[in-house]
């Protein structure tokens, strides 16, 4: 995608504090941090969501997410983070480059996710879970 900023440091035409790369990642520091060592793990190729990625490349992410944060807490003595995937404009998607970010948290660093919670109406829940169900195969 020749528009998307994400490609752009992908293919080194933007600078970007880059920690790890490899045949299908890039991996940066994010410029905006919550807190420093605010990481964003790119695949290489453009997908908007974590749907459209092919599974071989997700397996290979949440493996990479794991030895990022073992990086993260013996580099930086990093302690509590989320781990934080946006997918489309009403999530709150900034970049449609699909990505998923490492963010180290302190408690005074002012990051809310501030969930909403809701709840289901009589028989409700069971009628959605059926339908995801039927859908999975189980
Ligand atoms: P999201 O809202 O999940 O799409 O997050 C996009 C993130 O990309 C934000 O946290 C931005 O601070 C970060 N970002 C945008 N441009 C750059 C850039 N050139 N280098 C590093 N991070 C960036
Ligand atoms: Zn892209």
């Amino acid at each position: 995608m020749t528009d998307c900023i994400f490609c752009k440091i992908v293919a080194g035409d933007i600078p970007s504090a880059r920690v790890y790369e490899d045949e299908d990642f890039v991996v940066f520091l994010d410029i905006r941090p919550v807190n420093p060592g605010h990481l964003l793990i790119v695949p290489r190729a453009h997908h908007q969501f974590l749907h459209e990625v092919p599974d071989k490349v997700l397996q290979r992410e949440l493996v990479l997410v794991g030895r990022l944060v073992r990086a993260l807490i013996e580099a930086i003595g990093m302690k509590d983070y989320n781990i934080l995937n946006n997918n489309g404009s009403d999530s709150g998607q900034e970049v449609p480059h699909h990505h998923v970010h490492i963010i180290p948290r302190t408690s005074e660093d002012g990051f809310r996710l501030n969930i909403p919670h809701s709840s289901y109406k009589e028989g409700y829940a069971e009628v959605i879970a059926g339908q995801i169900r039927s859908k999975m195969g189980t």
